[in-house]
């Protein structure tokens, strides 16, 4: 994706996002424009910030000042006093259904199986027909290869299972972005492969994605571009070779020396 095609028709833009926890300010201004297509990896020291930007982006967390543009529908934007103002509730719902989420800790339904984990928010949020979704769902269940463990629950499968079920789960609503916080990080280590596996498989269908992540090796294999945050900044953001290669930052180069 070139840096032209990224500034046209970006999937999302984020500006000088600002968001604090009482006194704790969390974010301090974060900008970001994401091409459709891009697989970005962030990555950054705990505590920097990572996952309150991802949750910014789709509304589980409010902003208090900047701008946030999905697929160029404006979510919130400052007013003339420089506050965030949010659009309605209902057009706030409708540019979030846009983005699937898959946390680290999975988060299915433990009363559900595998297939109605899957079938959930399709029947109840947008009101499908269950015969309507059913092949969708199917062939989800097989593309992370879990179309075997469909009438099982959730707690009989491993945490690499699990997560292959949450990322099945997030695209049965059609998202045009996913984005994923540190999906990999409570696997234990030989369980993180086929996960990534699952992801690198979107990134080549070119998914827009966002991921937040430890694993560097991923980052570098599969990411078309890093993003470092530090102390709620984000840092520097370059294609995934150069960032590596040379990191411009002294932040970035100490972090990246840490993770050795
Ligand atoms: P990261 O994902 O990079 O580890 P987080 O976004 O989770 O960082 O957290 C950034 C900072 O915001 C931390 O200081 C954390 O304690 C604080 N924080 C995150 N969520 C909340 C919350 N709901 N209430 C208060 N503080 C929070
Ligand atoms: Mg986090």
């Amino acid at each position: 994706m070139t840096e032209a095609a990224a500034l046209t028709s970006p999937m999302i833009v984020a500006e000088d996002v600002r968001k604090r926890f009482g006194s704790n300010e969390v974010l301090k201004g974060v900008s970001l424009r994401m091409a459709k297509g891009e697989v970005i990896a962030v990555i950054g020291p705990s505590g920097s910030g990572k996952s309150t930007f991802l949750r910014c982006l789709n509304h589980l967390e409010t902003i208090d000042s900047g701008r946030i543009d999905i697929e160029g529908d404006t979510l919130v934007a400052n007013d003339a006093q420089g506050q965030a103002r949010y659009v309605t509730d209902a057009e706030v719902r409708r540019i979030c259904a846009r983005m699937g989420m898959v946390f680290q800790h999975f988060n299915l339904f433990p009363h559900l199986t595998v297939l109605e984990n899957i079938l959930a928010a399709p029947l109840t949020v947008k009101g499908m027909k269950r015969n309507e979704i059913l092949p969708k769902a199917e062939e989800l269940l097989r593309k992370v290869g879990l179309l075997d463990k469909r009438d099982a629950y959730p707690s009989r499968l491993s945490g690499g299972q699990k997560q292959r079920v949450a990322i099945a789960r997030a695209l049965a609503m059609e998202p045009d972005i996913m984005l994923f916080d540190e999906p990999t990080s409570a696997l234990d280590p030989e369980l993180t492969g086929e996960v990534l596996r699952t992801i690198r498989q979107l990134a080549d269908e070119h998914m827009t994605m966002l991921v937040v992540t430890h694993e560097m090796g991923f980052a570098r294999e599969v990411a078309t571009r890093v993003a470092f945050m530090d102390g709620g900044e984000l840092i520097e953001s370059r294609p995934a070779a150069a960032f590596f290669a040379q990191p411009e930052h002294p932040r970035t180069r100490a972090f990246l020396e840490s993770m050795l």
